[in-house]
Order: C-alpha cells, then sequence, then structure tokens
C-alpha cells in the first residue's frame, strides 16, 4: 500500500489515458496505491476535486490558495471562507499554502498573511495544513511557530537538516518527491535519511517532478512507489513496509487534532 498525500489530480496529463481520470486512478491502484490526496491551488479548483472526491473512496482533497497564485486570488481566502470549504468530510486538509520567494518577491506581505489564515482555518476545522516553502525557509517557520501550528506537512520536503529538525519538533510531518531519488539530490537524501520513520510521508506533487527513471516525463501517482523505493534504500527497509508505514502516518496526521 502506499498514500500519494500530494497529487494535482485536475492538472495530470491524461492523454495516455484517453483523458479519463478514473483510468490514470486505476493504474496508480494496479501499482498498490491506496490512497490519494488531490491538492488544490486556488479556489477554482476544489469544485473539481470534490467532484473526483466524491466518485472514489481513496480520495480527499484539500482547499487552498498556493503562494504563487495572484494576490487577488490569495484575497479571496478568507479564514472564514476557508473553514466554510473544508467541512466536508473528504477535505482532508488546508492549502496548499506558504511562502515562495523563489517565484516572487512582489508579494511576501499577501503570501504571509494568507498562509497565516489557513493556519487559523486549519485549528478552526482541526485539519492539517499543507505547505510549501521555498527560498523562504526562515520566514516559513517564524509563521509556523507565531502561528503555533502543530498540525502540518511540509511537502516536496528540500531543505537542509536544520529546517528538518525545527518543524519536526513543530509537531509536523515531512513529505518527500521524487527529488529524492535523483542523481544529483545526495544532500537531500542525507537529511532524509535523519527524518524518522514515523514523522514521514510520500507524495508524487504530480504533474511535476517525476521520480527515476521516469524523471523528465509528466508525473502521475501510479509512480509514488519510486519515491518509496528511494527512501526505503535509504531507511534499509523494503519498498513494501516503506509504503505501509506512510500510509499509516498519513492515517494518523488526519485523526490529530
Ligand atoms: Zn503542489
Amino acid at each position: 500500500m502506499f498514500t500519494d498525500t500530494h497529487c494535482h489530480l485536475t492538472m495530470l496529463d491524461l492523454t495516455p489515458y484517453d483523458g479519463c481520470l478514473n483510468k490514470a486512478l486505476d493504474e496508480a491502484r494496479k501499482a498498490g496505491v491506496t490512497k490519494f490526496m488531490g491538492i488544490s491551488v486556488d479556489l477554482d479548483d476544489y469544485l473539481a476535486l470534490s467532484k473526483i472526491a466524491s466518485l472514489h473512496h481513496d480520495v480527499g482533497y484539500s482547499v487552498g490558495v498556493h503562494p504563487c497564485e495572484d494576490p487577488s486570488v490569495m484575497a479571496r481566502a478568507t479564514t472564514e471562507y476557508l473553514v466554510e470549504l473544508a467541512q466536508s468530510d473528504k477535505v482532508w486538509a488546508l492549502g496548499e499554502t506558504g511562502l515562495d520567494y523563489y517565484h516572487s518577491q512582489d508579494f511576501v506581505k499577501e503570501q504571509k498573511d494568507c498562509f497565516a489564515r489557513h493556519i487559523h482555518a486549519s485549528k478552526q476545522v482541526k485539519k492539517p495544513v499543507v505547505v510549501h516553502t521555498r527560498s523562504a525557509k526562515q520566514d516559513t517557520l517564524e509563521i509556523i511557530r507565531a502561528e503555533k501550528s502543530t498540525h502540518g506537512i511540509l511537502h516536496c520536503f528540500t531543505e537542509d537538516l536544520d529546517t528538518a529538525k525545527a518543524v519536526l519538533d513543530c509537531g509536523y510531518y515531512i513529505s518527500f518527491s521524487g527529488i529524492v531519488s535523483f542523481k544529483n539530490a545526495q544532500d537531500l537524501r542525507d537529511v532524509a535519511k535523519q527524518v524518522p520513520l514515523d514523522r514521514l510521508l510520500i507524495e508524487t506533487d504530480s504533474p511535476y517532478l517525476a521520480p527515476v527513471p521516469y524523471r523528465g516525463k509528466s508525473n502521475e501517482p501510479k509512480y509514488v512507489p519510486h519515491v518509496a523505493a528511494a527512501l526505503a534504500a535509504l531507511y534499509g527497509c523494503s519498498v513494501e513496509k516503506l509504503g505501509k508505514i506512510t500510509s499509516e502516518n498519513f492515517e494518523r496526521l488526519l485523526k490529530e487534532a
């Protein structure tokens, strides 16, 4: 069993499946994937995600606004609105939110405020927050700490060991994508090795960042076992065991208040 904790189900390249998402999900199920969290990036995709989730017992989704979105979209994500959207049982998390100074430093205040509102909503509905951070680790940590956020995932982790330890101390889980399988990612593997197994999650972040041996191709949930394989090699356990542990971690995270 494998859980893809972060896939953009509304953005996948479905050309190999005649445009049919169900077929892509079935392929992933054949590869052992038993759960999918579809991730929202703006406030328009949640409708499509809620429809997908209503059709599949093994699909849930998040609601939120990505920090690379336009400030006008971020502004729509008030705490009240996020709380309202997050009522459904099929909404498993808030996000993806966070800070991205790599793509833009024009709207730092808007990004920070929007991130904080996602955390406020996450606390109100008792569901974790999915955090993206790029070139902004200091401010990301500051907000997590200042808002006393303890229930979250730092997704697609690419930071250093100190950052890993700091978010783990806050109570967060750390999710690795296919990057951990890349040839040039030895530093990241050295960090990953030190993340306690019981705080580890896996994701594809599809359609981006396909793991080796599919690097450069369009990514999809069926490749998440390859992320598990890269981590299993570091921990010296079987791929199956890593898949099971990370799936159990995700279940525990969803139940935490
Ligand atoms: Zn994402």
